[in-house]
């Protein structure tokens, strides 16, 4: 081919795949691979599928069929996680030249030299019981924002996930490339870092291969905070019970960790948790939220719950529901459980009907915008820094604050993808935050610092 091949990668599923793609378009882009739009005609299509829903079967065959009506002859390939966990699968789809599994999918570029169409799917899938090596990554699809990968895989065995099939055994990156990545990440010119892994607070079991020293996350936190790179971090998820004191207490006094945590919960009925095979009760979920709030009045948490469990009865949802009614948080991520294959909950008979699991969504989602918008009443006269995005919508930019309000203020050019002193007004109708800049100045490090009126 005398010009360069091109490749248009679509991605479904978590910040981990978008990091993940980002990195391996990086990769083909070395090997003289030209990037370009999806809608376009490329030689060669890459999807990174996503196994948490069960419409991954659907969702890909529906994009293959587009492809292909598109750029019909064009070469495919299947990567992610429905990529390891179904392979077979994968390759009956009519029209799938490579299906790439969990290790496979960072060394495309050596499938992808001979791009003609093949009679015969082939698959390069791996045992995910064997030790896999970490591959870093990190998105950079957004001028203001990217994830970087730090952890992959999970050791848990919660009851109802397939992560650890898809994706193996917990292994993280080294401090000193995380450190290398934050740079590189800040020389780009983006403001904010997200931490991203599957099971972020498990950072630290290190390649089984390597005599490296074992490092914590907490290890990690400080690490970061003390590069001088001019940005901010989130984390993005965390286990209650990997999210210790020292964690809280040391983000609470940073200048560069913003005050806001993810922290999954599931269920407020421990009994339900017990069969979830989460490794914790409800009183530890209380105490780390009652740490935060103690030393971050104003810190957000965010917390993920799913509904109908398999057993959940109407009781174990109301706990559920006046668990969180009472908990100070702020934000709900609801998930209505799906049977998974291969998952002991799957096998279950205690079957929650699909109008009940749906009802108590709508009930949690009510709930979560009660919640969302107290806590942003909480923050109403306060006053902080905005990072404004670098895209605008409808004449208006959206921004965040380091604890995650989110602020809409009419177009201005020097707003764009920069960072404002702002004092927060009112609620608007759509949810966002009014505010009144104070000043619009360089980003600086100041997230944590409060004033209130
Ligand atoms: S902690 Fe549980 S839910 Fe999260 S990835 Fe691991 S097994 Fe899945």
């Amino acid at each position: 081919m005398d010009k360069a091949p091109t490749f248009a990668i679509h991605t479904l599923g978590c910040k981990l795949n978008y990091s993940e793609s980002s990195t391996i378009a990086k990769k083909l882009a070395e090997e003289g691979f030209e990037k370009i739009a999806f809608k376009e005609k490329a030689d060669v299509y890459i999807i990174n599928t996503c196994s948490v829903t069960n419409e991954a079967d659907k969702e890909c065959r529906f994009i293959v069929r587009s492809v292909l009506n598109n750029a019909p002859g064009a070469f495919i390939a299947i990567i992610g996680c429905y990529a390891q966990l179904k392979p077979e699968e994968i390759s009956k789809i009519e029209g799938v030249d490579l299906v790439l599994g969990a290790s496979e999918k960072f060394n495309i570029a050596t499938y992808l030299k001979d791009l003609d169409k093949k009679a015969q799917t082939e698959v390069h899938s791996c045992e995910i019981e064997q030790p896999l090596t970490f591959h870093s990554a990190f998105s950079s699809g957004d001028r203001t924002r990217s994830f970087l990968k730090l952890q992959d895989g999970c050791d848990y065995n919660c009851s109802y996930c397939t992560i650890p099939l898809a994706r193996g055994k917990s292994r993280s990156d080294t401090i000193e490339n995380a450190v290398k990545n934050v740079y590189e990440i800040a020389n780009r010119g983006v403001k904010e870092i997200v931490l991203t892994g599957v099971n972020l607070g498990d950072f630290g079991i290190s390649d089984p291969n390597s005599s490296e020293h074992i490092k914590s996350f907490y290890e990690l936190v400080k690490a970061l905070d003390n590069t001088d790179a001019d940005v901010r971090f989130r984390i993005s998820s965390i286990e209650p019970n990997l999210l210790k004191n020292e964690i809280i207490e040391y983000v609470a006094q940073s200048k560069k960790f913003v005050p806001h945590f993810h922290i999954p919960l599931q269920s407020g009925s421990d009994e339900i948790l017990k069969k979830m095979r989460r490794r914790y009760l409800r009183d530890l979920y209380v105490d780390r939220v009652a740490q935060i709030k103690s030393l971050m009045p104003h810190c957000c948490i965010g917390v993920d719950v799913i509904v109908g469990f398999p057993g959940e009865t109407d009781e174990h949802f109301n706990e559920t529901y006046k668990f969180l009614s009472e908990l100070d948080i702020s934000y709900l991520h609801v998930f209505t459980y799906s049977e998974r294959n291969n998952t002991l909950a799957a096998e279950s008979k205690d079957v929650v009907p699909m109008d009940v699991r749906r009802k108590r969504n709508r009930m949690l989602h009510i709930l979560s915008e009660k919640k969302l918008r107290h806590f942003y009443q909480q923050n109403s006269g306060t006053e902080q820094t905005v990072l404004f995005e670098a895209v605008s919508k409808d004449g208006f930019l959206y921004g965040y604050t380091g604890n995650y309000v989110k602020v809409k203020q009419a177009f201005s050019p020097e707003l764009m993808h920069s960072s404002a002193r702002v004092r927060l007004t009112t609620i608007n109708d759509d949810g966002t935050v009014a505010a009144e800049i104070i000043s619009s100045e360089q980003f600086h490090l100041q997230e944590n610092l409060l004033a209130t009126t």
